[in-house]
């Protein structure tokens, strides 16, 4: 198969640093370009960016020179990483000139015509780019605490149906971006408010775990979304950890269900990145522990290369009827790794 040409748009930040590092080596795309701000472009990569991951920079993007979005890129997939409110026209202009856009950001995740996917929850939804109408495509990837509780969600929606849901998260420092949260907010303290977060857990997970309809209400019309009917209830703080969100999850199941129906629920859950063996899949997306203290964010988020998502700690819930703990990496499985396991998935699919 033939290796497909990638440009990185936010290279330089903390996404696009995951995005250099999981991309160097792979099997179907190679970085042939590297996209920042107005600030970056013209300078050698290692002199813009401040490389902030435990692994070294690999040696190939050190001296790349930085584009701007708008120039001509030798490219056909874009990996994009840029901040919200800049992504929105920034993708759509990519997308007008025919790349093919796959987008941390959230601007145009719940977009009518916008497949919002994780693989292994809404593949089908992958479809929705035949409606786009541009020479390109816009696939976006959910908000990073989103990812992680929605995988969790999922094998439960699929076995028993969820009626309502809590979910109470405690985000990395990392999910801020770089340089992120100043130190004098977070050393020693939890800060219980993220602009923009609550609503989009909220609305992204009834998006993701909606079902997708040829055209609604049987007319003629284009295919749509019909989001999952969930109550849901969010609430985001940010705690001094520096990789991996967690959720604490309260669920009211649309039928009883026993312990063990819910852990087999979670450990058999496989999805179309398994069944045809795309290269960055977790071998299995949910991992249960079984210690009571477990999962944790700095001892878990690293689980199979970070694209693993950790439940534990399930229990009786005395008002909704269950509840849980979950864990996972948010540059990884939240962001980088996910927009490129969207891309292997359209590359498996022939959308690419
Ligand atoms: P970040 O560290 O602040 O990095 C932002 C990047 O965007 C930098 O490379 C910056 O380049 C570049 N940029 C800014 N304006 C640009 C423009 N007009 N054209 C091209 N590049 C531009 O942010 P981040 O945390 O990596 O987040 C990136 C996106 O991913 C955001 O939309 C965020 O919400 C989303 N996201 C983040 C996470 C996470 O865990 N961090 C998870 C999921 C989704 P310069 O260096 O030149 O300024």
């Amino acid at each position: 198969m033939a290796v497909k040409k990638a440009a990185v748009v936010g290279a330089t930040g903390a996404v696009g640093q995951r995005f250099l590092s999981l991309l160097h080596g792979h099997p179907q795309f190679r970085v042939t370009e590297l996209v920042a701000s107005e600030r970056s472009a013209g300078k050698a990569y290692a002199e813009a960016a401040n490389w902030v991951l435990n692994e070294p920079l690999p040696k190939e993007f050190a001296g790349m020179p930085l584009k701007l979005a708008n120039e001509d890129l030798d490219a056909e997939v874009v990996f994009s990483a840029i901040p919200s409110g800049t992504a929105g026209p920034v993708e759509s202009d990519l997308a007008k000139r025919g790349y093919k856009v796959f987008s941390n950001a959230k601007d145009h995740r719940m977009d009518p015509d916008v497949p919002l996917l994780i693989p292994e929850v809404n593949a089908d939804h992958a479809a929705l780019v035949r409606q786009q109408g541009t020479d390109g495509f816009l696939v976006t990837n959910p908000n990073c605490t989103t990812i992680v509780l929605v995988m969790a969600l999922k094998p439960l929606h699929d076995a028993f149906g969820i009626r309502r849901c809590i979910a109470v998260s405690q985000q990395a420092v990392s999910g801020a971006g770089y340089p992120g949260v100043p130190t004098l907010d977070i050393l020693g303290n939890v800060v219980p408010f993220i602009g923009g977060e609550e609503e989009k857990v909220e609305t992204e997970t009834l998006k993701l775990l909606g079902t997708l309809r040829a055209s609604p209400g049987g007319g003629r019309g284009p295919a749509a979304i019909e989001p999952a009917a969930i109550t849901m209830s969010a609430t985001c703080t940010r705690v001094p950890v520096e990789e991996g969100h967690s959720i604490t999850a309260h669920v009211e199941l649309g039928r009883d269900a026993r312990e063990a129906d819910i852990l087999h629920a979670w450990e058999s859950f496989r999805g179309d990145p398994q069944r045809l063996k795309l290269p960055s899949a977790p071998q299995q997306p949910v991992h249960v522990h079984r210690a009571a203290n477990r999962p944790q964010p700095r001892r878990d988020w690293g689980l199979e290369r970070g694209m693993a998502v950790s439940v534990g700690r399930l229990r009786p819930d005395p008002i909704l009827g269950w509840k849980f703990f979950c864990s996972g990496s948010n540059t990884v499985r939240g962001a980088a790794g996910a927009s490129i396991l969207n891309a292997e998935l359209f590359l498996a699919k022939g959308l690419l």
